[in-house]
């Protein structure tokens, strides 16, 4: 084959994997190789175009910006082309595009605006007469996505502009992003009910603005920073010139950015942020250097899919070397296996490391990863700490394959299964004290059940002294209060707390149980669904699968899951004791009740502190409507609000089949 030939191919090659990677990347906001590997095919493949000009094609990704609007949007026509920006990993390109500038313009005191490239989705929005009227995703860099509902529930960004502002049709573009301690957070909830995690807070960001559920989107807690301004304005002469107008029209722009003159002072710029990225609270992945001035912005134009004004300098990923000590077994409540890195510590972005994930048997085998390895581990885009890679040249004669243990770590000792078509191993004796206490965890945790003092190590005693074999066992507790007085570190009042804790969860809302009872897929969000939805946990259980999926938000594996849970013997008896003990099973539905509340002639009982109000403020509020406080429930009783720790009145109140409402209805209510 001749030289061309061969290169044609690689450039064909090139092309199929960039494609690839971009289709997972911008339509699943998902990544299926590194940001630093997808980087280097693309450099090589603009490499290869550059150097034979004839082999470019209008489809070849270099020719156009990443992603391609989807179908469940309305599409938005920008009306200025939104661009990407060149990036480079080497600071000689970074000179060598100082030199391009300097030569095209004729000049050679330049100001360059430097900028924190936020690793988030960039986003464009409309205001008309000072109103946000329309937002949109950069999509393929003509067309986007109309998400403009999901971008109303940013806080940053602002509806309307003030009045005597001098602009007031204009378009402003900049980063939609998250922040890494809200990312954390929801991974942990989608942890707490056996989700899949998110990979990292862009990823997280792109598709939280692509649900279909603005009340969805609104809880993700996703910031705004701008970084463009585009109106007609005569004295709008700069990019640090839109930076300060921005400001004052409302929107949020990223304080650390600086003018620079030269290079040495981009330099010490980009250095600057490389110690300081990981003491942010959101991810940074490299700096932007704009030409500052817009004339010359103009002058120097745009090639196919970015400006020739701006370039991107991106850090390396992050990692460091280190022993792998051993690895370990983690099991879920669900019995899934997750096979954990135990790492010699090491300090790493930010953080110390001594775990990392290893995904799966898979996952080492594929990478050869041997206790007693050293590992690279790298946290980069992804805030989860991963094993990477294996420094063989490190690795001592004869170090032993790993081979995946055949058995639980827990004392049962049962054997682990892999189910066809699974990437995990199963641990399937329900018996499992490790899958046992991770369900009774999850049910006592603050997001379920928020039984207080029933802890890890109060569950593994109480496992182990066989007090608790499944969650219904734990209302059965206070008959081995003797017993566990004798206890060493337990006492009367400690025994009396818990005991008190667990009889308190017995009123906790539907949607809490829904969530403790640990059904997989079923997370948070999912629980307040259905119990808004089915209004108690008996037609919920009743409910056949097609009823299930009528449920908005609820997809085939979240119904599946539902389905066969409620039919499984096991949690049938569970559910069954649950309901006699006494455990709230219905829901109301707060928002049909105040719509329909009038609060005259009303009487309402508080119990429990409130969090925005004295009691006598509520009170005089209560009887300026014409309702009336009253201090004991009776079947007469209107209303029972219910704020922190309630008493026996909100018990009562539920035995009675009062209304209840929280702080937060009886605040909309007034
Ligand atoms: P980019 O993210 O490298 O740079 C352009 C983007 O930077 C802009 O669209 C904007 O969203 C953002 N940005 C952040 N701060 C900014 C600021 N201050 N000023 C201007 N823009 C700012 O380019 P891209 O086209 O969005 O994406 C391409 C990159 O995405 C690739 O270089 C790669 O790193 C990554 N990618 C990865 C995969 C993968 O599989 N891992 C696949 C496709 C793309």
């Amino acid at each position: 084959m001749s030289l061309f030939a061969d290169i044609e191919n690689r450039i064909l090659e090139l092309r199929e994997l960039i494609n690839k990677y971009d289709n997972a990347y911008y339509t699943n906001a998902e990544s299926l190789v590194t940001d630093r590997e997808y980087d280097q095919l693309f450099s090589e493949l603009k490499t290869l175009e550059n150097n034979y000009p004839h082999l470019i094609t209008s489809d070849s990704p270099t020719q156009r910006v990443g992603g391609s609007p989807q179908k469940e949007f309305e599409q938005v026509t920008h009306e200025f082309p939104m661009l990407s920006l060149s990036n480079t990993y080497s600071r000689e390109e970074v000179q060598d595009f100082l030199n391009k500038v300097e030569k095209e313009l004729g000049e050679t005191v330049i100001e360059y605006c430097c900028e924190l490239k936020i690793d988030g989705v960039a986003i464009s929005l409309l205001y008309e007469n000072g109103k946000f009227i329309k937002g949109a995703t950069r999509g393929d860099g003509y067309t986007g996505d109309n998400i403009t509902s999901n971008l109303k529930t940013i806080r940053s960004i602002p509806l309307s502009v003030s009045k005597s502002s001098q602009i007031m049709n204009f378009e402003v573009r900049g980063e939609a992003y998250m922040n890494i301690g809200d990312f954390e957070e929801i991974n942990r909830l989608r942890a707490l009910s056996g989700e899949k995690l998110y990979a990292n807070p862009r990823n997280t960001t792109a598709g939280s603005l692509k649900l279909l559920d603005s009340k969805e989107t609104a809880k993700r807690k996703i910031n705004f920073f701008a970084y463009y301004l585009r109106a007609d304005q005569k004295d709008l002469v700069s990019h640090s010139n839109s930076l300060e107008i921005l400001t004052e029209l409302g929107f949020i722009i990223n304080p650390g950015y600086k003018i620079c003159i030269n290079i040495d002072e981009i330099f010490e710029f980009i250095d600057y942020w490389e110690g300081e990225r990981n003491k942010l609270n959101f991810q940074i992945d490299g700096i932007v250097i704009k030409v500052n001035s817009f004339k010359q912005q103009n002058e120097l134009g745009t090639v196919a899919r970015a400006p020739k004004w701006a370039i991107a300098y991106k850090y390396e990923t992050e990692s460091a070397v280190t022993l792998l000590n051993d690895i370990t077994l983690q099991i879920g409540r669900t019995g899934a296996v997750t096979p954990v890195a135990e790492l010699e510590p090491v300090f790493l972005a930010g953080s110390t490391i001594s775990r990392a994930t290893l995904h799966n048997y898979d996952y080492i085998k594929e990478l050869d990863i041997r206790i007693g390895d050293y590992v690279i581990i790298e946290k980069g885009g992804e805030v989860i700490p991963k094993v990477v890679k294996v420094d063989t040249s490190k690795r001592v004669d004869d170090l032993p394959e790993f081979v995946f243990p055949s058995l639980c770590p827990c004392n049962l000792k049962s054997e682990l299964v892999r189910i066809e078509g699974e990437a995990n191993h199963y641990c399937i004796n329900p018996q499992c004290p490790s899958q046992i206490k991770r369900a009774i965890e999850h049910f006592a945790s603050r997001d379920a059940m928020n039984i207080e003092g029933l802890g890890e190590k109060v569950i593994e005693q109480f496992i182990e002294l066989g007090y608790l074999k499944n969650i219904a066992d734990i209302y059965e507790l206070k008959k081995y209060r003797n017993e566990i007085l004798s206890l060493e570190r337990w006492g009367e009042k400690s025994i009396d707390n818990l005991i008190t804790a667990i009889e308190e969860s017995k009123d906790r809302p539907l949607e809490k149980l829904l969530f403790g009872l640990g059904i997989r897929f079923v997370g948070a969000g999912a629980s307040k669904i259905l119990s808004k939805h089915f209004k108690s946990l008996n037609s919920l259980a009743n409910a056949e699968k097609d009823e299930l999926l009528k449920v908005h938000e609820i997809g085939s594996k979240m119904a599946d899951s539902l389905f066969d849970f409620f039919r499984n013997e096991k949690y049938i008896n569970i559910i069954e004791r649950l309901a006699n003990y006494g455990l709230n099973t219905k829901s109301i539905d707060n928002e049909e009740l105040i719509s329909n509340i009038n609060i005259t002639d009303k009487t309402f009982v508080f119990t429990g502190e409130l969090k925005s109000m004295s009691r006598a403020d509520v009170a005089k509020l209560i009887e300026k409507y014409g309702g009336k406080e009253v201090k004991t429930v009776s079947k007469n009783t209107n209303f029972v609000v219910v704020g922190d720790s309630p008493g026996s009145k909100y018990e009562k109140a539920l035995k009675l089949g009062i209304p209840i409402l929280d702080e937060n209805s009886f605040l909309q209510l007034l």
